[in-house]
């Protein structure tokens, strides 16, 4: 078969560069990748042979071995998994089909550029660069793949410097296996040795318990026969090590507990385990904000361990992004981004549900419509908004971080999950003219509104500064009285339907008429306005008749104190802003 020869798509090659010059600082993670990759194909086989008889793959002994040669300084890690075909192979591990990538690495070049190694960690931790990370410790990786089901296997080859060669090959094993060459220049630091036995336990421990297969460790090619072999493995030699690599199977030692996280006692998993849960499933290299664990009892019964990561995907707001956490039954995993488990609104929550009383074959179409899931759905965006309350107060910074990535889209909420209203508002912050840099929550403006304050008053617009220097805000300001700054677009649909938090109802103060002051102050002012009124008719007439275009009226107004007029709409009319945004829709 002829070698063929590729060139990596050009953000690929990118950060391929970046890999091979490590300015990741912590390599043991290629480790973690490498087995979180091998452990989904493994999850993957087993679905597919559930849905396909024909598959005809063997699926009792489904595994991810290790073997290291510290002769040769090789690391070898094989899955016995879903395998890929050779398009597969080009598509997926030649380009990066992530949307965000592009913006993504201009910044991490500019951080490099810059010298600055943090920002630069940072952003990577943010992304997760999955099977590149191998590039990160080895000078060559040899991937060879089998996809089940597939006669002829794929090798891949690749030094990570611009082109990769991919062959077609006759005797490869279903699965797939990859070779890493380990960098010469690492062979004489212990801290990278990732031949050793101890090193490799070690990673796994920390990085990849939890993971639902075995990690074996596979003597390398010359220990058992060795002549400084222990007595008892010399024996085994003898029996078996007549034919080479035979005895492999029988002598591995599996290095994680296989426990899912989950179904264990709280108090028996650490953080840090529950962390590298949510690393594995999320494709973040970042921790958590915050670790949820639900147990439902009774006639419909299962686990959730949810997660709020801790800061925003690029691809949030992109149509194709998909929400939803993993679903197992009774231990098998049975699928990613299942949506029928979370609202829209809280499409960036990760994680695990665990039901102990649906079909292995369950289908997405099922899920929709059945009650049970139905029920489980309302319950988890319940309990992930209640955990977001607590937040509020136990860990405010958390909270402030929380609000700051996914403001905009639990905001979305207010729009559809009225069952959820007040809940969202309760968590919800704003930008204010209370303060300059602090956002605040409803909560704390209602304790902040004057005697006789009845509504809680907010402007849209498009930006800060834009709605910051709105002649609107005048009359508020003068009287000391807070106005919500609200910039997104969602907060011009939302105020509309939210007809009140804390029986304080909003509004707008761009919108029909508004009356400042305690009612002594209101009798006041309305007799001087009907003086004035009288006194204007004929300048106000003549005015709304040389307008009758633009406008519905022209009327003498209390909200100004030092700009001359202004554009106000009725009371149920769209904003100036909300016609900008329905003419961006289209409509
Ligand atoms: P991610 O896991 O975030 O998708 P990776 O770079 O880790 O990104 O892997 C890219 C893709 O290559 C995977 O999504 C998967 O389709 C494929 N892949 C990687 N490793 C394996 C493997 N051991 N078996 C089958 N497919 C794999
Ligand atoms: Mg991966």
């Amino acid at each position: 078969m002829p070698t063929e020869t590729f060139e990596f798509q050009v953000e690929a090659r990118q950060l391929l560069q970046m890999m091979i010059h490590s300015i990741y600082s912590n390599k043991d993670v290629f480790l973690r990748e490498l087995i979180s990759n091998a452990s989904d194909a493994l999850d993957k086989l087993r679905l597919e042979s559930l849905r396909d008889d024909a598959l005809g793959a063997d699926v009792s002994d489904l595994h991810i071995d290790l073997q290291a040669d510290p002769e040769a300084r090789t690391l070898t890690i094989r899955d016995n998994g879903i395998g890929m075909t050779r398009a597969e192979v080009i598509d997926l591990i030649g380009t990066i089909a992530n949307s965000g990538t592009a913006a993504f690495l201009r910044n991490l070049k500019d951080a490099g550029d810059a010298g600055d190694t943090a920002a630069a960690e940072g952003l990577i931790g943010q992304f997760g660069v999955g099977f590149y990370s191998s590039f990160m410790v080895a000078d060559e990786v040899s991937l060879l793949t089998r996809r089940a089901g597939e006669r002829q296997g794929t090798r891949w080859v690749s030094s990570g410097a611009g082109t990769y060669t991919v062959e077609t090959v006759d005797d490869a094993p279903q699965g797939t296996s990859i070779v890493l060459r380990l960098k010469p220049e690492d062979a004489e630091d212990r801290l990278y040795d990732y031949t050793s036995p101890w090193k490799l336990r070690e990673i796994v421990k920390r990085y990849s318990d939890f993971i639902t297969w075995p990690i074996r460790l596979i003597p390398g090619p010359g220990e058992g026969r060795d002549e400084n072999a222990p007595a008892d493995d010399a024996d085994e030699g003898t029996e078996a090590g007549t034919e080479e690599g035979t005895d492999d199977a029988a002598r591995p030692e599996t290095l994680n507990s296989m426990k899912a996280l989950w179904a264990r006692p709280r108090d028996e998993v650490g953080e840090e385990e529950y962390h590298e849960l949510y690393k594995h499933i999320s494709h973040d290299w970042s921790d958590p904000l915050e670790t949820i664990r639900l147990q439902a009892e009774g006639t419909f019964e299962y686990q959730a361990l949810l997660f709020i990561p801790s800061h925003a995907p690029q691809d949030l707001f992109l149509q194709g992004y998909k929400r939803g956490v993993q679903l197992y039954v009774k231990r098998v995993f049975i699928m990613d981004d299942c949506e029928a488990l979370m609202p829209q609104y809280l499409r960036f929550v990760k994680g695990v549900v665990d039901a102990q009383d649906l079909s292995l074959n369950v289908s997405r179409e099922i899920l929709q419509q059945d009650r049970q899931i139905q029920l489980m759905h309302r319950r988890l965006a319940k309990k992930v908004l209640s955990t977001v309350k607590d937040m509020m107060t136990a860990h405010p910074e958390r909270y402030a971080t929380f609000w700051r990535e996914f403001g905009r889209v639990v905001k979305e909420g207010l729009l559809g999950d009225f069952e959820n209203r007040d809940a969202i508002l309760a968590v919800a912050s704003f930008a204010t003219t209370h303060a300059q840099e602090e956002p605040t929550t409803l909560a704390q403006y209602v304790e902040r509104m004057k005697d006789g304050q009845e509504h809680i008053y907010y402007l849209t617009g498009e930006s800060r500064q834009s709605v910051e220097n709105s002649p609107h805000l005048e009359a508020f300001r003068d009287r000391g009285i807070e106005v919500l700054l609200l910039t997104d677009p969602v907060d011009e649909v939302w105020v509309d339907t939210a007809p009140a938090f804390d029986g304080k109802q909003f509004r707008s103060v761009a919108k029909g008429e508004i009356d400042l002051g305690t009612s002594e102050e209101k009798e006041q002012a309305e007799s001087e306005r009907e003086q004035q009124q009288e006194e204007f008719a004929k300048v106000l007439g003549w005015m709304a008749e040389r307008l009758s275009d633009h406008v519905k009226e022209v009327r003498l107004s209390s909200r100004l104190t030092s700009s001359p007029a202004c554009l106000v709409s009725d009371t149920h009319d769209v904003t100036p802003a909300l016609e900008n945004l329905y003419r961006a829709m289209g409509q």
